[in-house]
């Protein structure tokens, strides 16, 4: 059996340093926005890069108040990926606007720059490049084209923590942005729990007092906020995570630098491509093939887990009916739903693991 995700080696080896944390947080008997938010608040800010850093309860969270304060709001357009997680769109459409969707590049399935400028129009208020699987959107060709046209830019950078352009981080380019906690990601809290960074002061404030009732100081409400708090215990236990994070993704470097090796020459995939200048921290290492199905059903069978990230692209929902878009509509988009696969992928995956997955894709294809 090799699960598609299996936590318990990657949480053994720190086991020792997260027990005098839990122990830490019951002697104490402070529960929620104290130190341990604060100095994780801290951490994760110089993680990024940013000045600031403040956490909330989750990555959709996160998003929504990232365009909460920055006004963004009914009658708004937000430029989108096509083909992302649909929380990248629900966090434009609980504000009040409308996520307008850009088609990828198929290559390396992120937001494709050129695209872009097209769907801008007079309602246009931001642009939300998401690093999807891990790596980098084209950042510096996203920032020239927001600032070109006067744009906001939000990071959704829930997949891509440690991720950079250039050498510059993912979270520290958009006027605002948003991460995610979620156990399964690349820094994964024990529970919900996500971020928002930014070097913008007035935005930080405005957005610790939305995720606290829209209070600053307690019983007195300036606006009306949301209560969307990161706990101190998981704050706790993400600052000793985030000591690891670089070696975890190091780890997923290899691993998928291994699949890359062994796969490239099977005719019938397509690896995941990165750009020019982008790096990638592999949160998910999704190949695309035709025989989609057949070879997932086929891994079931081995004992090989995967999964499909993600099967029907956010346009073609039920949820969004509303925008009135039919299949046909966004090619890239639902040919990448149609045909990607994602492999195993995680800190703690053996090599003779990666191996095994190999030889049994090849052995797929070549009977
Ligand atoms: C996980 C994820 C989110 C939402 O994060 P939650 O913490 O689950 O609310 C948003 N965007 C993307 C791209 C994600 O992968």
């Amino acid at each position: 059996m090799i699960p598609f995700l299996d936590f318990t080696s990657m949480n053994e080896a720190i086991k020792k340093e997260l027990l005098p944390s839990f122990e830490n947080f019951i002697d104490k008997g402070w529960y929620i926005l104290g130190d341990q938010v604060k100095q994780f608040e801290k951490d994760y800010a110089e993680y990024c890069t940013t000045k600031y850093c403040a956490g909330v309860a989750n990555g959709l969270d996160a998003l929504i108040i990232a365009l909460k304060v920055l006004g963004v709001g009914k009658g708004d357009e937000v430029i989108v990926p096509s083909n992302t997680y649909i929380a990248s769109w629900l966090a434009v459409s609980y504000v009040g606007a409308t996520p307008v969707p850009v088609e990828p590049r198929i290559e390396t399935y992120n937001i494709n720059p050129d695209k872009i400028e097209s769907a801008i129009t007079s309602k246009t208020k931001a642009i939300m490049p998401v690093h999807l699987y891990g790596q980098c959107c084209e950042m510096e060709a996203i920032m020239q084209i927001a600032k070109k046209h006067n744009l906001y830019v939000v990071e959704d950078n829930a997949q891509a923590q440690g991720a950079a352009f250039n050498g510059k981080r993912t979270g520290s380019f958009g006027n605002i942005n948003a991460t995610s906690f979620y156990p399964g990601k690349n820094l994964g809290a024990f529970g919900d729990a996500g971020a928002i960074t930014t070097n913008d002061e007035s935005l930080l404030t405005k957005s610790t007092t939305f995720r606290n009732y829209g209070s600053q100081k307690k019983y007195f409400n300036e606006i009306k906020g949301i209560n969307s708090r990161l706990d101190e215990l998981q704050a706790g236990f993400l600052s000793i995570k985030l000591k690891h994070l670089n070696a975890w993704t190091a780890e997923r470097n290899t691993l998928a630098n291994l699949y890359i090796n062994l796969l490239k020459d099977v005719t019938e995939i397509t690896l995941p491509a990165t750009a020019n200048g982008a790096s990638h921290v592999y949160h998910l290492f999704v190949i695309r093939t035709n025989k989609r199905d057949e070879l997932q059903n086929f891994l079931t069978q081995n004992g090989i887990g995967t999964l499909i990230h993600y099967p029907v692209p956010p346009h073609l929902q039920e949820a969004y009916q509303e925008l009135g878009y039919k299949k046909g509509d966004f090619p890239l988009a639902e040919q990448i739903a149609e045909t990607c696969l994602s492999l195993p992928m995680f800190p703690g995956l053996k090599e003779e693991e990666v191996i095994q997955v190999c030889n049994t894709i090849k052995q797929f294809f070549h009977a």
